[in-house]
Formats: C-alpha cells, sequence, structure tokens
C-alpha cells in the first residue's frame, strides 16, 4: 500500500480525495493562494439555498440571525467566544488590514517621547507594506524591523515586568504588524510574542529608531496564512487584531474575510472615518451631522455584508469537521496542520538530497526553519533549481515544465517583497536595477544576470498526499536532474489524543417578538401611590416551558424562580445550524403542548396524536447531555449556558415538526442572562424569554380588542384571541387599558415592576390551537393603537410585600396597581 501521509489514515485519507475527483490528474501545489473546496461543501450551500428565502439582513432578523450564528461559530473555531473577540466581516485580509490602520488611534502627541508608532516587519505580504501610507497620513513613526530583530526583542523577556499593562490614555497607541505564518516559506512566527510586545520588549529597539518609547503597544496579526492550515488559539493567544481571508481556509466562498478584534482594544479604532449603510444611528443628508452605531461590527461593517457567502460558511465549517478527522490534539486544525508539515517536510528532505549525476546540488531552499518543529513550519517550501553547472534555472522556465505536467505551483516572489530580497540576497540597490532591467513584480523576466528574481513555491493543503510529492519529484528529475530519489520514511504517526474535549455546540438564540424595537422602558417616579380597585383578579397562569411551544395552564398555584417562573421557557428548540425555531418560521410549534408533572418529576410532551414523550426535570442528569454554549442575541450578544437534550426527544420534536435535525436545548440553572435594560441597576435574570420575566394581559382588553375587529372571518372567541397574546398572567377586570398607566403592581402578597409595553409582531396572527395563521389581530392593534404594535406589559419580580422568602403565586389571587401620582 502507498502511503498518503503520516497523519490521516489510508481510508480517510481516499475519502477526503474523492471530494477533489474534478482534480483529475492535476496536481495542485498551491494552497497558500487559494485552498480547494470540497465538492460536498458547494452540495450543502446549494442546498442551503434553494430551500430557504434569505434577504438582506437589514431588513430580515432571521438572516441576521443566521449570520449572528456564524460569527460564533467563527469565534468557537479560534476557541473563543464573544465576550472576549468581536467578528467583523470583510471582503478579505486586505480590507481587514486597512480597516485597523484607518481607524486605528495612534493618539500622537505633541511631545516626541509619547509619540506613538506603526511598525511593521519588513517580511510582511505586500498588503501590509501598504499600509504605511495611511500610516504617514496619521502623522506617525513609521518602522521597519526584520525578521531576526523582531525575533531577537520578543525573545528578551527577563528584564520586562510580568503583570499586563493596562494603556493608559495620556501615552501614544503604537501598533505592530507581523505574520503568524509567513506566506513565502511557511516560517511561523512566534504566536506568544503578543503579551512580551504588550509589556514593551520592543521599545528597545524604537530607542535605536529615536522614536518616542512611552506607548502602550498593540498587536496586529496577519493571521491569512496561518489559519488556512494551522489552529489559532484565541484563548492562549490574544493579539489585539486579527485579520484573514476564509478562501484560504476553504476554498469558498471568495470575497470574504474577518478582522477578529480583542474586546479590550475595541476604543482604540476610534478614528474611522467613512460610514455607510447601516452603520449609523442617524446621519443627516443636507447636514454634517451622523453618529455611528454603538456595536464594534454595525458600526464597521459598511453597506450589506456578504450575506450569502456568509451563510455559506456555515457549511464550510460543517463540511471541514466532517471530513478532518480529529487525529491530533483531538483538533480538526492540528490534524491538518501535522498533516501538511509532515508533506512539506518530505519534499524538503527530498529536495535537500537532489544531486546532479556530477555531485553538484541541484536546489537552493529559502528556508527560516530546519523542518524539524511543526511549531515553527507550516505546510510550504520555497527553493529555486541549479543546473550541473551552477547557473539557475528560471522561475518562469520551470512554470512552463510544471503546467506540462499539470502541476500548479507559484512562482515569483508572492507578494512579499522582503522575504524575497532576504532569501535571494538582493539589495534595494539591485531590485531597482532589475526593475529598470524591464523586471516587474509577477513577470517572466526570472533571471537577472544570472540572478533569480523570484522563487518557486510549493504549498499543502489537506488534500494533498504523498502522491503529490512524487509527481513533483518525478516531473524535476525528468526535466531539470537526471536522477532517482529514495523516498524518505514514510510510516503512519500514532497519535494518542487526550480525553474527549467536550464539543461545545454554539447556539443562536433569536427573540421572538423582537421584530419591533425594544419595549420602551418607563422610569418609576418615586411618588407612587396606591389605587386600590377591588375588582381586579388575576384568574389565570401560563407557562411556556418550551419558547414558541404550547402553553401549560396552570390549575391553581406556580412557583416564582429567580427568572420568573419556574420552568417558564426554560427549554427551547434549534434548528441544525443552531438557530433557535420560533412560530414565526414554524407556526405549528404551538401544537407542541408541554406539561410539567412535578410529582413525577418530568416535562411531558403531547402533539396531536404522536405518542408522548418524557423528559425528567432533575438537572443534576445533565452529566449525560452535552454542554452547549448558547448564544444570542445582535445587541446584547449574551452567551447562554445550556445542554442538549439527548437524540430521543430531538427526533420526537422533528418528527412533530416535520423538520429534519431539530434538537431540544436546556437553559443551565447556573445560567446568569440578564434583562436588557439601558442602566445595570435593577436588571433581573432571565430564562429564554425575550425581554423579560413575566407578560401580563388583562382580558377586559382584549375583549375591547374583539369588539373593535371587524374581519367577519376571524371567529375568535375570547379566550383564544387571549391565548393569542401568550401571556404568564391573565387578569380580569372590568376596565381595558388600565394596565398601560401601571408602574408597579401587587398580586397576591408579590410585588412587581412593571418594565413597559409588549412589542407585538405577526407572532399573535397564530391561532395558538392549530398554528393557521390569520391577519387578525394585528391589524387592529395597529389602527388602534396609531401604527404601536403594543400588547400587554411586561413585569419584574421584586419580592413578596411582607419581605418573607418568595413562594408560589395563586389564582384567583388579588391585583393591585401602583400608579403615579394623580393618575
Ligand atoms: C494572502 C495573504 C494576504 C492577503 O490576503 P487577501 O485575501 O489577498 O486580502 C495577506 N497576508 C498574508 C500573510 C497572506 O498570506
Amino acid at each position: 500500500m502507498i502511503p498518503l501521509s503520516k497523519v490521516i489514515n489510508h481510508e480517510h485519507m481516499l475519502d477526503i480525495c474523492k471530494e477533489f475527483s474534478r482534480l483529475r490528474e492535476k496536481c495542485y501545489l498551491e494552497n497558500a493562494g487559494a485552498a480547494l473546496y470540497p465538492a460536498s461543501l458547494l452540495a450543502r450551500v446549494n442546498e442551503d439555498l434553494m430551500n430557504n428565502v434569505y434577504m438582506n439582513p437589514h431588513s430580515d432578523k432571521y438572516t441576521k440571525d443566521c449570520i449572528e450564528q456564524i460569527r460564533c461559530l467563527i469565534l468557537k473555531h479560534f476557541n473563543t467566544n464573544p465576550s472576549n473577540y468581536t467578528v467583523i466581516f470583510t471582503s478579505g485580509t486586505t480590507q481587514s488590514l486597512k480597516l485597523v490602520l484607518e481607524s486605528f488611534k495612534f493618539n500622537c502627541q505633541e511631545d516626541e517621547f509619547n509619540h506613538g508608532s506603526f511598525m511593521y516587519l519588513s517580511d510582511n505580504h505586500t498588503s501590509v507594506i501598504g499600509l504605511r501610507e495611511i500610516a504617514k497620513e496619521k502623522n506617525v513613526d513609521i518602522i521597519h524591523i526584520s525578521q531576526e530583530e523582531f525575533l531577537q526583542s520578543v525573545k528578551n523577556v527577563s528584564h520586562l515586568k510580568a503583570r499586563s499593562v493596562q494603556p493608559e490614555n495620556n501615552k501614544g497607541n503604537s501598533l505592530i504588524v507581523y505574520p503568524a505564518q509567513n506566506n513565502f516559506n511557511g516560517y511561523k512566527f512566534p504566536l506568544n510574542s503578543t503579551e512580551n510586545i504588550k509589556n514593551g520588549c520592543l521599545n528597545s529597539y524604537l530607542k535605536k529608531q529615536l522614536c518616542g518609547t512611552n506607548c502602550n503597544w498593540y498587536v496586529l496579526l496577519d493571521a491569512a496564512s496561518y489559519v488556512s492550515t494551522n489552529m489559532l488559539d484565541l484563548s492562549v493567544h490574544q493579539p489585539d487584531f486579527v485579520c484573514l481571508s476564509f478562501y484560504k481556509i476553504f476554498g469558498y466562498p471568495t470575497g470574504l474575510g474577518a478582522l477578529i478584534v480583542n474586546n479590550k482594544a475595541i476604543s482604540v479604532l476610534s478614528e474611522k472615518k467613512y460610514f455607510g449603510g447601516g452603520t449609523v444611528d442617524i446621519v443627516l443628508s443636507n447636514e454634517d451631522f451622523h453618529v455611528k452605531r454603538e456595536n464594534l461590527y454595525e458600526r464597521f461593517e459598511d453597506g450589506t455584508i456578504s450575506f450569502l457567502s456568509i451563510i455559506a460558511l456555515k457549511h464550510c465549517y460543517d463540511t471541514l469537521y466532517s471530513l478532518i478527522p480529529k487525529v491530533v490534539h483531538n483538533d480538526v486544525m492540528e490534524t491538518i496542520s501535522h498533516h501538511t508539515f509532515y508533506l512539506a517536510q518530505d519534499l524538503y528532505t527530498q529536495l535537500c538530497k537532489l544531486k546532479h549525476d556530477n555531485g553538484m546540488k541541484a536546489a537552493v531552499l529559502y528556508v527560516d526553519s530546519d523542518f524539524t518543529d511543526v511549531q515553527k513550519q507550516g505546510g510550504i517550501v520555497a527553493f529555486n533549481l541549479k543546473r550541473k553547472d551552477g547557473t539557475f534555472i528560471g522561475y518562469a522556465e520551470f512554470q512552463h515544465m510544471a503546467d506540462l505536467f499539470n502541476i500548479s505551483i507559484r512562482t515569483g516572489c508572492f507578494c512579499n517583497a522582503g522575504t524575497c530580497q532576504r532569501h535571494l540576497n538582493l539589495s534595494n540597490k539591485s531590485m531597482k536595477a532589475m526593475y529598470k532591467a524591464g523586471h516587474k513584480c509577477g513577470d517572466d523576466l526570472d533571471l537577472v544576470n544570472g540572478k533569480p528574481t523570484g522563487a518557486i513555491r510549493v504549498s499543502f493543503g489537506y488534500y494533498n498526499t504523498y502522491h503529490d510529492v512524487d509527481k513533483l519529484i518525478n516531473m524535476i528529475c525528468k526535466c531539470f536532474v537526471n536522477t532517482i530519489l529514495d523516498k524518505p520514511p514514510r510510516m503512519l504517526n500514532i497519535y494518542k489524543n487526550i480525553q474527549q474535549t467536550q464539543r461545545n455546540v454554539t447556539i443562536y438564540d433569536r427573540k421572538i417578538e423582537d421584530c419591533l424595537d425594544e419595549g420602551t422602558y418607563i422610569n418609576i417616579n418615586n411618588n407612587t401611590t396606591y389605587t386600590y380597585n377591588p375588582k381586579i383578579v388575576l384568574t389565570e397562569i401560563s407557562i411556556f416551558p418550551i419558547k414558541s411551544c404550547g402553553a401549560f395552564k396552570i390549575k391553581s398555584a406556580w412557583k416564582i424562580g429567580s427568572k420568573g417562573f419556574e420552568y417558564d421557557r426554560e427549554w427551547m428548540v434549534v434548528k441544525d445550524n443552531g438557530v433557535c425555531l420560533t412560530q414565526k418560521q414554524c407556526p405549528q410549534m404551538c401544537t407542541i403542548r408541554p406539561e410539567i408533572n412535578l410529582e413525577s418529576k418530568s416535562l411531558l410532551l403531547h402533539c396531536h396524536d404522536m405518542p408522548s414523550i418524557t423528559i425528567p426535570l432533575d438537572q443534576k442528569l445533565k452529566n449525560d447531555y452535552q454542554e452547549s454554549s448558547l448564544c444570542r442575541s445582535k445587541v446584547c450578544t449574551d452567551i447562554i449556558k445550556g445542554f442538549d437534550c439527548g437524540d430521543e426527544v430531538a427526533d420526537w420534536v422533528s418528527n412533530a415538526l416535520g423538520i429534519s435535525f431539530l434538537r431540544l436545548i436546556r437553559q443551565s440553572s447556573d445560567d446568569n442572562r440578564t434583562q436588557k435594560k439601558k442602566s445595570e441597576e435593577g436588571k433581573k435574570l432571565l430564562s429564554l424569554s425575550n425581554q423579560a420575566q413575566f407578560l401580563l394581559i388583562n382580558r377586559a382588553t382584549v375583549n375591547w380588542l374583539k369588539g373593535k375587529i371587524q374581519d367577519p372571518l376571524f371567529d375568535d372567541d375570547l379566550e383564544s384571541l387571549t391565548d393569542r397574546f401568550r401571556g404568564n398572567l391573565i387578569i380580569d377586570t372590568t376596565k381595558e387599558l388600565i394596565e398601560k398607566e401601571w408602574k408597579k403592581v401587587i398580586i397576591g402578597e408579590h410585588e412587581f415592576n412593571v418594565e413597559g409595553q409588549c412589542p407585538r409582531c405577526q407572532m399573535v396572527c397564530i391561532d395558538q390551537k392549530t398554528g393557521q395563521k390569520t391577519v387578525e389581530p394585528l391589524r387592529t392593534i395597529s389602527e388602534q393603537f396609531g401604527g404601536k404594535l403594543q400588547f400587554g406589559v411586561y413585569l419584574s419580580y421584586v419580592g413578596t410585600v411582607n419581605g418573607s422568602r418568595p413562594s408560589s403565586l395563586n389564582i384567583f389571587s388579588q391585583v393591585t396597581p401602583l400608579c403615579v401620582d394623580g393618575s
């Protein structure tokens, strides 16, 4: 059997290769230019786009939510989450880099000591070098540093303080850009230098350049080349800004990249000038006035983002994760990293040994590592070939022969003039002379006076095997070096994986009723008075154990917990893309009727004629479940701790709703999601409900509304119409609309604050018995309230009136509202 990889076993490797059968005889060794997309990725994307209606995310909440979910997925891939990093979508690495420089506040002070500097490595990609043009306009010191001096500086830590330095406002801000991996030869820079840089390890170099050193340091990591075949763990290394392009990882889609910003560094990106569609809270077209959005990525994503490409990203991750076995460190990217490293090492070893029959070495390798350490070397080999007489073979000549053999490689300087010059020993003077002689970047003039102007680059992706190395070596031996090489040993390595780390599923939960603006919150004055009204009674208590599913009506009393009624909105159904399913997309959800049985400590689910299913309520059993971190909300990006309830109930729910691959997720008891409020003060813990702990509905108001509805086809009785509003507390009074004026309310012995009116959307148009949609009552609500779609009031729990421990709330309790003076 011919070995294919040192890392991925034979069968797996064959499966992977099947995805690229379109290559036929072509040997693709240009992964650093663009990865190749696997065939099934396109099938998945196609199916998704053919079956779903995605709209402009500025107009469609669902599309927007799917995109939020994908932001989380990206962060998850880098082992971090939205509380530490923020994803800004861009068109690619180049735009991400530009965005940082344009927005970066260097904070240049008059005195030279506090001046901020822009420092870049000479070995950077052209897209980084070009940043100095933006830096020039900002009037900062622009400094380049050689790879050698950079590596030396970041290594010297002995005299530095170990504490992390807090940025200080009165200092200048300096920015260093360096690549995580050199795209020229695959050398990996030390990622752990971020801390040293922040501690000022580059200051001595600044001093040598006579620049101010009293500055806060920020690190911009060009990760474009590195992340294509490596695991970037942002929980371990924490640069301030990370730039990448997705086609370099997945091959598809193009035109999409990201700028990932450390949340601690957000404030330094304060100089963004341009604003485009979707990035402002207000703009006046005929006056110089605009206010940019508060949220970082909303402020930075000018115009409509590539939403369909972003939707495709979800499938990129899915496909990659299903295709690549987690052989090394139980991680897909680590596996790819080792696989490609060994291919490159094999090629490197063979090229080193390659000799003409007169003993002359045939290859000149442009390396910064000896290919023994995967931490220092990626899957790229750069070299040139020499003839028997010692003269160079031009890369263009090589390129022609490679084309003939159907081998795709890259020749030239690969947009990295710095590394090219360093390895080819080209001085600035000779570069200029070559340019004068007619040589331009990317042309065919491969030798000037016998000296190469560029090199040959071979780069490997996860889909490459030893076959590809052999094809290349074969071609070299046939065309340029008349010899036969022994292959280096190629045995499958044995990797021992440490314990299965738990796979965290990131799930995005969308707010059901959040199709409108957030509810307005009323400021409560201190001068509240007591309005006694004996005629108001609590007549119904409902809980909705599963978000968007049917109500469970309480017969006598129910316990109040820290997040609202016990078991209210503690579960939710999520789709295979991780987005929470709601009645808006699936009205049939209301036909799933949950029932809490406290005696048997279980949640029962009923639906039409299906046999019911039982799930235990005891959260201690959750070890059987998968832990999931649920990520939600565009505005607040809460992370919700929850866990998956297992396959059996997942299948049941999928069957009940006729949608494949649904999962039931339960909020963890120690999750501490809070209510959205402008001020920190008085924030309440929340279940998976949208806005507040409780929703109160006045049946008199419902009755009043019923009288206003003209549509003869609308035949709801009072009860059905009340059910559409999905309230937790239904009260009966003689007067309609009084609840809108309330500031506080006491029900039985429990006190609640009124948090505002509940914004409404099409969900009230779903008949909660059948799942049928109607136009009413939304039309009449809109008509009656002058376009304000509000109905019912939100409540949050304050405590018992007498200060005793909160207990149960009883049906038929007295309801006593408190209004502001004078009402
Ligand atoms: C590819 C690459 C870039 C540029 O990426 P674009 O997708 O062309 O914007 C920048 N830096 C490095 C190291 C690269 O490999």
